[in-house]
């Protein structure tokens, strides 16, 4: 059934209970997110009470100025988006369950007219910004919403039609799958594994980075490569080392994770241990590749952190920096360079 006629039909029914009013426990809210996902009835009957996060052509909705906080993400209630979007449930779709109990959902409402885009902006003092720049921009936790809504909203767009007969799908009201309606294909959102490694000497004085011709001038980062079909995270990590930079690495070791919306990545962070050996790079990926003091990878830490810009414009100087504190890369080099131990970092992103 389309959205709109099962949502008029449902009226104002609630099938499961109101914790809006109060927080409710992790299992709670999955639990809860897991019948919004799964049931249309529940999904649409929440859209009411729910928060909005507004995507305008693939732009997210977020207050720039507020760089780096824990709110800069702009979260609508159902009656003002519903004044600059009467379409929804529409371009809907489910994101998460908030701290408070709330249902999330992620809207992409296309190309507002040039009047309502500045209403919305006005009345939000937020903006309609890059998703790479708001990425870079927001908390660790913020830019996952970012990526998630944005991987869900492009999947729906992408699986219109049935991957296996051609035929049109139709999504449920979650947004979470997509059934063809000739050969009964169920297809789900799913992330494509990243393997990202900082590779280290023995004695762990040393780390090689690389860079990539889109990199913007003096910006290095870890080494990064999409798994093959049949490997395991480890196989992964050692093939893109030998590949990239010619070097064998021993003891993978996975840290932490992050999702990725470009173009939809698991980016599994690992560390491995290379002897030390000349690099020998592979020039079609890589535009340099180096080994990097500990002192010069503080540096680059202090340059990035004192100025995310960097990530987008470039150091004119050349000097080297590194991705920002929204990119797992970050993470694991500053970790190596606080010598923290690889069983406490997960606590120390999370
Ligand atoms: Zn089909």
């Amino acid at each position: 059934m389309a959205l709109l006629p099962l949502l008029r039909r449902l009226g104002s029914l609630k099938l499961t209970p109101h914790f809006s009013q109060r927080s409710i426990s992790y299992v709670e809210r999955i639990r809860f997110l897991q019948q919004l996902k799964e049931q249309d009835s529940a999904c649409l009957s929440h859209l009411s009470e729910g928060q909005f996060l507004v995507y305008s052509s693939g732009k997210p909705l977020v207050r720039i100025d507020k760089a780096n906080t824990k709110d800069a993400l702009v979260w609508l209630s159902y009656s003002e988006i519903i004044k600059y979007y009467p379409q929804i449930p529409s371009g809907t779709v489910l994101l998460d369950v908030s701290e408070e109990g709330k249902p999330r959902y992620s809207v992409q409402v296309g190309a507002l007219s040039t009047a309502t885009q500045e209403q919305l902006e006005h009345e939000t003092q937020a903006m309609f910004t890059d998703l790479r720049l708001a990425l870079f921009m927001v908390s660790w936790q913020e830019a996952h919403t970012l990526s998630r809504a944005n991987c869900v909203l492009m999947w729906n767009k992408n699986h219109a039609f049935c991957g296996k007969c051609g035929a049109p799908t139709e999504r449920n009201a979650a947004g979470y799958s997509r059934v063809c309606g000739s050969c009964g294909l169920t297809q789900y959102p799913s992330s494509a594994p990243v393997g990202i490694v900082l590779v280290t000497d023995p004695a762990l004085t040393h780390v090689v980075l690389v860079r990539q011709p889109r990199h913007p001038p003096g910006m290095y980062s870890c080494i990064a490569g999409f798994s093959d079909a049949g490997e395991s995270l480890e196989e992964t990590v050692k093939r893109e080392v030998a590949e990239e930079v010619g070097v064998e690495v021993a003891s993978v070791r996975y840290v932490a994770s992050q999702h990725w919306p470009f173009p939809g990545s698991l980016m599994a962070g690992c560390f491995a241990i290379a002897d030390i050996q000349e690099l020998n790079l592979d020039i079609n990926e890589l535009q340099d590749a180096r080994w990097f003091s500990r002192d010069e990878v503080s540096a680059a830490l202090d340059r990035i952190s004192g100025n995310p810009y960097l990530r987008l414009r470039g150091n004119p100087s050349g000097e080297l920096f590194v991705p920002p504190p929204g990119a797992i890369a970050y993470h694991l080099i500053s970790h190596w360079v606080k010598r923290t131990p690889i069983h406490e970092i997960y606590h120390h992103i999370y």
